[in-house]
Parts: C-alpha cells; sequence; structure tokens
C-alpha cells in the first residue's frame, strides 16, 4: 500500500513525501481510514511502529479539509472563532509532547495548522502566550495542563478529539486521576484515541469507559522485541564496566550509542568519564534541565555527540531515526523497561544492535529479562576483561536512587521533583516469578 491510497490531502502528501516516505507502516494503514472516517480506535502499538503519524495525520486532515465544519485554518473567521484547541493530545512525558509536537509541526507545515505541547518544568507564561492566540493542536502532560486549567488559561471546550498516547505508562506513572479529572473538563460528543503497548487490565477498563464503539487496531507486539535487534550480553565485573565501554567504542569506532544507567548519578558519572577518553557525550536525566536534554537530544541526533547516557524514565519516548546500538551499562530492574530500552534502535526496518554489560550481582535481572524474552540471551567474555568475582556481593548494590522511584502517596510527582518531573510508581519486580528454569550461559569467545 502506498499512501496516496489512504485519501489524505496533498499538503499531507507532500510533507509526509518530504520526509521521504512513501508506505504506511501497518498501524498506519489501519488506523488512519478510521481515524478520518471519525471513530473511536484502540490501538495496540509501541513507540517505533511509526503510531505518532497514525493519528497526526488523519487529525490534521480532519481540522483542515472542507468536510469539517471547523476546518480551513486559514480563514480569517476560523482564526477568530477558534482559539481553543480542538484537538488534545495527553502524553505521559515531555520529551513523548516533545516529539508529537514535532510531528504535528512536520506533517502539518503546508496546512497552517498550530500547534502547542505543554509540560512541566519550562516556564508557564509562553505556553499561557501561545494559548492565547489560538492553538487547533494542544498536546500535554496532564500535571501541566491541569496548572493551565487551574489557572482557566486553557480552554478545552472545543475538543473534538483526544488522544491517550501510551496509555499504559500513564499508568505506571500514575497519571489516572489526572486523566480523569481532565476528561471530566472535555465535551461529552466527541472522538477518542487510545494509544497503548500493553492492554493491561486497568487500559482495558480506561478504554472501556471512554471509548465509544471503538475500531480495534493491534500490529505485531514487541514484547517479542523487533526482530531486526540483534541482543547480546558481555559478562564483565562491575568494577570494569566503564573500561570495557571505553574499549568497545574504541575497537569499533561507534557513534551514536544510547547508554543506559540506573541512576541520575551513574550516568553523569559515565558521561564524564567518556568525554574525558575523548568520547563525547551527554548525560539525559530528570535533574537536567529542559534545555540541556533539548540541546543532548539535538546533538545526539545530529551525530555531534557519540554517546548520549541516559537513564530509563529520561529515556522514554525518545524517538531517533535507525539509532544503530543501545548498551545497557546496567541492567534495569524491571525486565520490561529492558524491552522499552532496546525498543530505541531497530525501528521502522533499520537493524540494530543492544548490547548489555552484566557483572554477576545482575544474573537475577538478567534471568528475569530471559524469562520475559523466552530465550536466553547470547552471552560472551570480552578477553582480557575476564570477570573475576565469583560470586554476588551479598547485598543488593547500594547506588544512588534509581530514577525510577515511586511516587509518595497522594503526591502530584510531576510538579513534586526538583524540576518538575514526574516520577513513576513502583511496579512488582517479577523476580523468582514464572516457572521457567533458570537460563544458563556459555562462555563465548571475544565478542565480535
Ligand atoms: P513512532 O512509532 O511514532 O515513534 O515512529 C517511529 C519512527 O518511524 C519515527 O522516527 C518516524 O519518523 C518513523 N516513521 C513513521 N512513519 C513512517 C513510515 N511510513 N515510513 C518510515 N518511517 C516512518
Amino acid at each position: 500500500m502506498q499512501f496516496t491510497e489512504l485519501g489524505l490531502s496533498p499538503e499531507l502528501l507532500r510533507a509526509i513525501g518530504e520526509q521521504g516516505y512513501t508506505t504506511p507502516t501497518p498501524i498506519q494503514a489501519q488506523a488512519i481510514p478510521h481515524v478520518l472516517a471519525g471513530r473511536d480506535l484502540e490501538a495496540l502499538a509501541q513507540t517505533g511502529t511509526g503510531k505518532t503519524a497514525a493519528f497526526v495525520l488523519p487529525l490534521i486532515q480532519r481540522l483542515t479539509t472542507a468536510t469539517n465544519p471547523a476546518a480551513q485554518p486559514d480563514t480569517p473567521l476560523q482564526r477568530i472563532t477558534h482559539t481553543a484547541p480542538r484537538v488534545l493530545v495527553l502524553v505521559p512525558t515531555r520529551e513523548l509532547a516533545a516529539q508529537v509536537l514535532e510531528s504535528v509541526r512536520t506533517y502539518g507545515k503546508h496546512t497552517g495548522i498550530r500547534s502547542l505541547a505543554v509540560y512541566g518544568g519550562v516556564g508557564i507564561n509562553p505556553q499561557i502566550q501561545t494559548l492565547r492566540r489560538g492553538i487547533d493542536i494542544l498536546v500535554a502532560t496532564p500535571g501541566r495542563l491541569l496548572d493551565h486549567l487551574e489557572q482557566r488559561t486553557v480552554d478545552l471546550s472545543k475538543v473534538q478529539t483526544l488522544v491517550l498516547d501510551e496509555a499504559d505508562r500513564m499508568f505506571d506513572m500514575g497519571f489516572i486521576n489526572d486523566i480523569r479529572k481532565i476528561i471530566q473538563r472535555l465535551p461529552k460528543v466527541r472522538q477518542n484515541l487510545l494509544f497503548s503497548a500493553t492492554f493491561a487490565p486497568e487500559v482495558r477498563e480506561l478504554a472501556h469507559g471512554i471509548l465509544k464503539n471503538p475500531a480495534l487496531v493491534e500490529v505485531a507486539r514487541r514484547n517479542a522485541p523487533a526482530e531486526l535487534v540483534s541482543q547480546s550480553v558481555i559478562r564483565v565485573d562491575q568494577a570494569q564496566k566503564k573500561d570495557v565501554l571505553l574499549h568497545l567504542f574504541e575497537a569499533h569506532g561507534w557513534h551514536q550509542v544510547l547508554v543506559f544507567c540506573r541512576t541520575k548519578h551513574g550516568a553523569d558519572a559515565l558521561s564524564k568519564k567518556l568525554d574525558q577518553s575523548g568520547i563525547r557525550s551527554a548525560a539525559l536525566h530528570g535533574n537536567k534541565s529542559q534545555n540541556a536534554r533539548t540541546r543532548a537530544l539535538a546533538d545526539f541526533k545530529s551525530g555531534k555527540l557519540a554517546a548520549l547516557v541516559a537513564t530509563d524514565i529520561a529515556a522514554r519516548g525518545i524517538d531517533i531515526d535507525s539509532l544503530p546500538r543501545v548498551v545497557n551499562f546496567e541492567l534495569p530492574h524491571v525486565p520490561e523497561d529492558y524491552i522499552h530500552r532496546i525498543g530505541r534502535t531497530g525501528r521502522a526496518g533499520a537493524s540494530g544492535e543492544a548490547l548489555s554489560l552484566v557483572s554477576i550481582d545482575e544474573r537475577i535481572q538478567l534471568r528475569d529479562i530471559e524469562r520475559l524474552l523466552k530465550r536466553e540471551l547470547e552471552s560472551s567474555i570480552l578477553p582480557g576483561f575476564e570477570p573475576q568475582q565469583k560470586h554476588a556481593t551479598p547485598r543488593a548494590p547500594v547506588g544512588r536512587t534509581p530514577e525510577r522511584r515511586p511516587a509518595a502517596p497522594g503526591a502530584r510527582p510531576e510538579r513534586s521533583g526538583r524540576n518538575g518531573e514526574r516520577s513513576s510508581a513502583p511496579r512488582p519486580a517479577r523476580s523468582g516469578s514464572g516457572g521457567g528454569k533458570p537460563a544458563g550461559h556459555h562462555s563465548g569467545q571475544r565478542h565480535r
């Protein structure tokens, strides 16, 4: 199928062509006709499947075509009468908000559509000024949108379409009550689109409550990570990991590597070490200002930085075309986070590599990840960096607190953090669950 067969307007097709896309991804091919028809939609699709364009393209079309009474954004009348947003996209993180906005602007650039993203961690006044001037599509994180509602700086009474993006993440991050409050402020008659990577029971319940006779669209689940991502493990002592990483950068001339650490402190320290060794690097985590994060991402995307060292929460939703390599400097405690991490590579048909540096202290995490993947990962030892530690340290490694922290009961985490970072609610670790046998490893030869 080609984009031209989806009934999209010439302005949208032009923007799509400028991106170099000709063929819709499966989620786009399935979802776009339903959204164009004004139907509610329940879509099971992860980041990396092209889900953003699957709702952005048809929604821009609905706002800008003559069949819609509220269309033709370039006419002076419309500018005067429609200052309030007609599409509201709720997303769990500011990074995702910025990325959805970027997509709206990319695909909508020949249409005159006006858009804005509101999220915490940056000043509210510029957002208020843009809202006053009038916008068509508003992308928002729930906490900041509630701030605007409380201050009466946003009017949601004209919203025709609500999009809940990464609904499962919204639950993980404790946003459900905020979402319910926001929904109460929307017109009762509207189109609803819900995108989620999983249909956990709570997501189903929410979907049941707000979607009316939805079309169901499901694309290959990636719990089940992209087949194009090759995954492997290097077994190494914790104390040697930095040297191993430097060795790999130097030996393979790596560039554009997304490196995951569990803690903000760890990410800072590793980024510094890489930089000192001549590998240009930046850290991305919740203590960084929004400006610093935006700059780091831009420098990473443009290739100025060879490495971006990120925590799980900061990396959520990072959208980088054809990222070649993800390195887990430390394994996540929640096995599903591993899937999210490696989902940053091997996107949209490109191949990718996910490499994990695993110390003996992380054997439980590795076992849980392999159970989730339902297979063992290829494991090897790097000559010259053979692990010496034979037993795990008796207690759990006391490092800095992982960035993923439980929210205080009743707290509004997005506003409680130093920089407005919303922390996530705890999720049960899966250690010891399931009946599969613990995964063993062979000691292979040198990794590549
Ligand atoms: P998403 O799932 O929305 O995060 O999109 C994943 C990546 O796929 C983004 O970098 C998009 O720019 C890219 N993408 C979206 N649609 C297409 C398409 N039809 N063909 C190729 N790449 C696409």
